[in-house]
């Protein structure tokens, strides 16, 4: 069992004001722009994942709806940054999108922090092994870096983001693909967190897992922080969360679930489809751009391209 740094004071990593405690005491929220965060420390050498996850039922849960968002995801960064472009794809895991990008016709560069899933990646592929941006020689630059769920578990959010300003070509698009605090499924943990039953809540922010969500962005959170670091807007758009037909194989990996809970989970997301088709998508993706060093900082779109 990990132990979490709970009575610390945090603060917050978009707006630098101290931030309040909730319950779960890993729990962090910022009264004054609305960021979340938690202190739930990563334990990459000691889980042992094998046990925890059912992987071919994982496989059969994740790929379908994953492998479909990429391709949505690449459908839009294509009149965004068309190929041949130099393209990193930061925590890419066994290189699903770099594979998916490399199809498009992108030079793609694949970083993985966790060495056993670096390895087990196809030969083929263009993977390093290593931590953002340390990996990266100084000046290694990329036209596109793309972080797909992987921002919410970075320690340093602020650091992170300066790094891709510095690692992006001068007109260079970041792409952030990460779980939205606005969406309907966490919204519905939280409230449930509330009456008790923190069990969704806690699986949202990943606790127990060996690399557990650090922040929970909202797209005007994530704005902040990138216009901060020198990063103006291109677009922000949803995707979807999930299939009602893969939901009993995405609750069904974790192994420490019983059938009774996984039968209640079920019932549950199921019993609520029609409140969650009302509420914003859990994933969220934005596009960003960098803005002209040193000159007048450029106005805000009012409208960014929005589906
Ligand atoms: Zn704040």
């Amino acid at each position: 069992m990990r132990d979490d740094v709970a009575h610390k004071a945090v603060k917050c990593p978009v707006c630098a004001a101290a931030m309040t405690q909730r319950n779960p005491d890993w729990w962090h929220v910022c009264g004054a722009c609305g960021m979340q965060a938690s202190t739930l420390q990563p334990a990459f050498d000691d889980t042992p994942m094998e046990e925890m996850f059912d992987w071919e039922q994982r496989e059969t849960a994740f790929a379908p709806l994953r492998q479909a968002n990429a391709e949505k995801l690449l459908d839009r960064l294509e009149k965004v940054a068309p190929p041949p472009a130099r393209l990193l794809d930061v925590g890419c895991a066994e290189g699903w999108f770099v594979q998916a990008a490399c199809a498009r016709g992108y030079e793609v560069q694949g970083l993985e922090p966790d060495e056993r899933m670096a390895r087990k990646a196809d030969k083929t592929l263009n993977i390093r092994a290593g931590f953002f941006p340390d990996a990266l020689g100084r000046a290694e630059g990329f036209d596109i870096i793309v972080f797909n769920d992987v921002f919410e578990h970075l320690p340093d959010v602020r650091a992170a983001m300066r790094a891709c300003e510095k690692h992006l070509a001068p007109k260079g698009i970041l792409v952030i693909n990460f779980p939205n605090a606005l969406g309907g499924i966490y919204r519905l943990s939280c409230v449930a967190a509330r009456l008790g039953f923190s069990g969704p809540f806690r699986r949202m922010w990943q606790q127990d897992y060996p690399s557990p969500h650090l922040t929970y962005f909202t797209p005007a959170t994530l704005l902040t922080l990138a216009e901060s670091a020198g990063l103006g807007e291109k677009c922000r758009f949803a995707l979807p969360a999930m299939e009602p037909a893969e939901l009993w194989a995405r609750i069904r990996c974790d192994r420490s679930r019983s059938l009774a809970y996984s039968i209640a989970a079920w019932t549950s997301v199921m019993g609520a489809m029609p409140l969650l088709a009302m509420m914003p998508s859990d994933i969220s993706v934005q596009m960003f751009a960098k803005t002209a060093r040193n000159g007048p900082a450029r106005r805000r779109k009012k409208n960014p391209e929005v589906s």
